[in-house]
Parts: C-alpha cells; sequence; structure tokens
C-alpha cells in the first residue's frame, strides 16, 4: 500500500502546473530580445521542489551507497579517474548549486549513464566504448550533470506527490528530517522509480543544458548530436533501442533539438573540441578487458524491478527467512525479498509490486515495517488513529473493514485494524494494519494483498507478524 495520486486533485493540479509553465515560457521569451548577440541559449532552471539542495545530496549518496553494492563496478582507478576528471571539468559549467559530483564506471555492456540527486553520475562502460571520440562522451555526461543541475529527480518526486500527500502533511514533513519523513510516506519503492524514471520534457531539458554545458567546457556541441545518430544505428542493428533511448524523446527529434541549441549558442567555438589522445587511450585500454557482462545477464540489478501487472506472484513459502536490522527482527516466506530503506523494510514477493497509472511502483502483494511519529503524548489508539488519518490522507477510497481490536506485537499490547481500498492497477485490496507504540514512536507491519487473494496470504502475513522480536 502507498500514498495513492488523487486523480481529480492531480489534474487540477497538472493545469495549473501547465499554466505556470505557460507563464514562466512567455517570462523567457520576454527576457530575451530577439538578435540580443550571438548566444540566445534556452533558460533552463529547476523546478518546483520541496527538497532542500542538501537533501538532494543526502538522498543521492544514500541510493549511490545502494546502487554500488548492486551494480557492478568496474573498479579500476584508471578509468574512473579518467571519468571523474572529465566529468568534473564538465561540471564546472553547470548553472545553480555546486554539488560534490563523483563520476565512476559500471562494468556493464549496455550503453547507458544515469544520474542520482546531488551529483552522483554513473556511466557505463558500454557507452565509453560505442562514443567515437571524448565530445560524444562529454556530450552524453553534459546530459546527466543537467540531471543533476536542474533537480529533475527531487523534482519529480515533489510534482508527483504534492497532490496526494496534501498541503497539511507536507508542512509536517518539512519540518526536521524532512527527507526521512517523506521517504517513510513514500517508501522506498516509489521514491526510487521517481528518482530515475523521467519525464520527456525533463529528458529534453537534459539535452538542451547539456549541449550547453559540453560547449562551454569547450567541446564541439555537435557530438551530442553525433552520438545520437550512433545509438540511432545501433537500434536499428539490434532492433531494440538502446538503454539510453528508453523513455526518451525519439532521436530524430533530440537531434534537432541539439543542433537548434548550438545556433542559439552561435555555431561552436573555433576551438572547439573533438577528441583526446587519453580518451582514445582509455577507450582502447577498456576494449582490452574482458568482455563487460550485459545488465540482462546481471543479477538482480533492480531490487524494486517489477513483474508485469496482471501476473500473479507464486504462493508464499512454508520455509522462511529472517531479516533484521537495529530494532527489530522479522521472519517471512522464503521465496519473498526484503528491501530495507531508513528504518523501514519491505517484504514482498517477486512480482509484488505494480506500477500505477504515472509509474510510480506500489507495493500490491506483501507487508511493510514501519515507524510512525504521532504528536507528543499520544496512547496506542490516538497514535493509531493518527497513523489511520495520514494514510487516509493519500488513500481517500480507504473504508475501515474490521474496527481495531486488541493484540499482541513483539510481546506488547497491539492493535489490529483491517481496511479495504482501491489497488494499484484494479480492483479493491485487503489491507491488515498492526500496531503497538514503542520508546521511538508508534512501530507498525501493514500487510496488502488482493481483495480476492487474501486469504491465500493470511497465513504468510500472519506468520510474520507473530514471528516479530524487538531487540530491546
Ligand atoms: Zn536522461
Amino acid at each position: 500500500m502507498r500514498p495513492r495520486l488523487v486523480s481529480p486533485l492531480r489534474r487540477a493540479f497538472i493545469r495549473e502546473l501547465r499554466r505556470t509553465l505557460v507563464c514562466l515560457c512567455v517570462l523567457v521569451l520576454a527576457a530575451i530580445p530577439a538578435g540580443a548577440g550571438p548566444d540566445q541559449r534556452t533558460k533552463l532552471e529547476p523546478g518546483w521542489d520541496l527538497f532542500s539542495t542538501q537533501d538532494d545530496i543526502k538522498l543521492g549518496r544514500q541510493n549511490s551507497e545502494e546502487a554500488e553494492n548492486l551494480l557492478p563496478m568496474l573498479k579500476d582507478e584508471r578509468v574512473n579517474s579518467y571519468l571523474d576528471t572529465l566529468g568534473k571539468r564538465l561540471a564546472q559549467f553547470a548553472p545553480g548549486e555546486k554539488y560534490p559530483y563523483q563520476f565512476k564506471c559500471v562494468n556493464i555492456a549496455d550503453i547507458n549513464a544515469f544520474a542520482l540527486p546531488g551529483g552522483f553520475v554513473y556511466v557505463n562502460r558500454g557507452l565509453i566504448q560505442a562514443a567515437d571520440n571524448e565530445a560524444e562522451l562529454a556530450g552524453v555526461m553534459g546530459h546527466e550533470i543537467s540531471h543533476v543541475a536542474l533537480r529533475h529527480g527531487t523534482s519529480q518526486v515533489t510534482k508527483a506527490l504534492a497532490p496526494s500527500v496534501g498541503v497539511a502533511v507536507i508542512g509536517s514533513v518539512l519540518g526536521d528530517n524532512a527527507l526521512g519523513k517523506l521517504v517513510t510516506a513514500v517508501g522506498a519503492f516509489s521514491m526510487n522509480s521517481l528518482l530515475l524514471k523521467y519525464s520527456r520534457t525533463v529528458e529534453s531539458e537534459a539535452d538542451i543544458l547539456g549541449t550547453q554545458i559540453a560547449h562551454d567546457a569547450g567541446f564541439d556541441p555537435h557530438a551530442l548530436a553525433d552520438f545520437f545518430v550512433v545509438l540511432a544505428d545501433v537500434e536499428k542493428k539490434l532492433g531494440v533501442p538502446p538503454e539510453f533511448f528508453s523513455n526518451h524523446p525519439s532521436p530524430e527529434h533530440r537531434i534537432d533539438r541539439v543542433n537548434e541549441e548550438i545556433q542559439k549558442l552561435g555555431g561552436p567555438l573555433p576551438d572547439a573540441k573533438k577528441d583526446s589522445p587519453e580518451f582514445r587511450e582509455i577507450r582502447r585500454y577498456l576494449f582490452s578487458l574482458p568482455p563487460a557482462p550485459r545488465a540482462a545477464m546481471v543479477a538482480d540489478t533492480d531490487p524494486y524491478g517489477t513483474a508485469d501487472a496482471g501476473e500473479k506472484p507464486e504462493a508464499p513459502a512454508e520455509k522462511v527467512q529472517s531479516f533484521e536490522n537495529d530494532s527489530f527482527k522479522v521472519q517471512f516466506p522464503g521465496n519473498w525479498k526484503a528491501t530495507a530503506q531508513g528504518g523501514s523494510v519491505t517484504l514482498y514477493p517477486a512480482g509484488g509490486v505494480a506500477r500505477n497509472e504515472h509509474g510510480v511502483a506500489m507495493l500490491a502483494y506483501g507487508s511493510i515495517v514501519s515507524r510512525f511519529e504521532p504528536r507528543a503524548g499520544a496512547t496506542l489508539e490516538s497514535a493509531t488513529d493518527q497513523l489511520i488519518a495520514s494514510l487516509r490522507e493519500s488513500n481517500p477510497a480507504l473504508e475501515v473493514q474490521r474496527k481495531a481490536e486488541p493484540m499482541r506485537l513483539g510481546g506488547e499490547r497491539a492493535l489490529s485494524a483491517y481496511f479495504h481500498n482501491d489497488a494499484p492497477i484494479k480492483g479493491k485490496e485487503t489491507i491488515w494494519l498492526v500496531t503497538t507504540l514503542r520508546p521511538d514512536g508508534l512501530f507498525y507491519v501493514v500487510s496488502v494483498a488482493p481483495q480476492a487473494e487474501f486469504d491465500h496470504y493470511t497465513k504468510a502475513f500472519e506468520a510474520a507478524v507473530n514471528s516479530l522480536k524487538f531487540r530491546q
């Protein structure tokens, strides 16, 4: 279960947003007099964002640690220091906040690169090997730097959440430790998918600013367009678009837009750089290494990966495994995964996560063990009411099915309640909530499955709840 986007509110919000965007465009056009000079670059700025730039860095750092544990990193000093030097040189020309940029190589053959908020940039080995010259690599790195500088990750989280979370909750979210609370409110799944799955609009922005950055750093900005031609060829050969193209505007459109921006910049600088001996050396060296695996061969690089909607997960295994952190220990079916983030853990089967129509990943089958901060002096009953009220703000279809009844959780007095809610894709889901008051807040386990299948999960959910032990 996740805070859900409320469609009518969301529509109103998008309308509002469009209006704002139109206003901004008019302002920007008005601000640049025609024929003002050779440099008439498109002005781009970060969008609406409820996070601070410090949050971007914190969030990026947390996710970068996780990413580096999961991905096959190319731990090669020579390659990484080349990438880092080139990246930092480019990043100097990024507008706005100065982030602690770092650039690392992932040992994967697929042509791709990605950037986490706050400046953590990853370039696949396959991308460096596919680039014809340093200027092409610089263009792609400029594109990734632009996602960071324009704060596309957290801005996208802000836009997706704001209409559903509501002003009241945002007010409290933005108190101390905004990030932790928002991560709890949104959950690990949504956070990750939102941070990396960009819309076409922001991809196009990253192309435009990336062109400017490569140009300002002294590279021939045509190289980014050249690289799109390389990618289009790869697409023709393989019959599938390379990773760097997925969710991106069509290559023809991107080439046109890059060329348009180069004209606005007054053309490439006379001494614009195309290549360097360092790049050719690194590329030759990479080709000399044992071939990199393809992403699909790397086991489970996406812990939040979702099965196709509509596919039912296999039944929970009788055999159990344990998850343990500083505060509790819990058992769960041996064929499920545990994903921990910020003190919460999500236990779920493969295919237990579904993407809703906004591309936000939501738990459809499984349990979340987490903590809620009630108002000071709350009792178990009133703290549970507060948690339910906060869930209802983002899940307006939430209906009580069975009122809170006493039970035990980890040896402590607890409450158990059942709800119905709209399921992420279609139909209804059943939610079982168990809460207990702990010295550090309201501890809860929330378990969810489609209404029609809930009975098949009752045993697994109850076994997890009954196995829970607090560590102190
Ligand atoms: Zn991009």
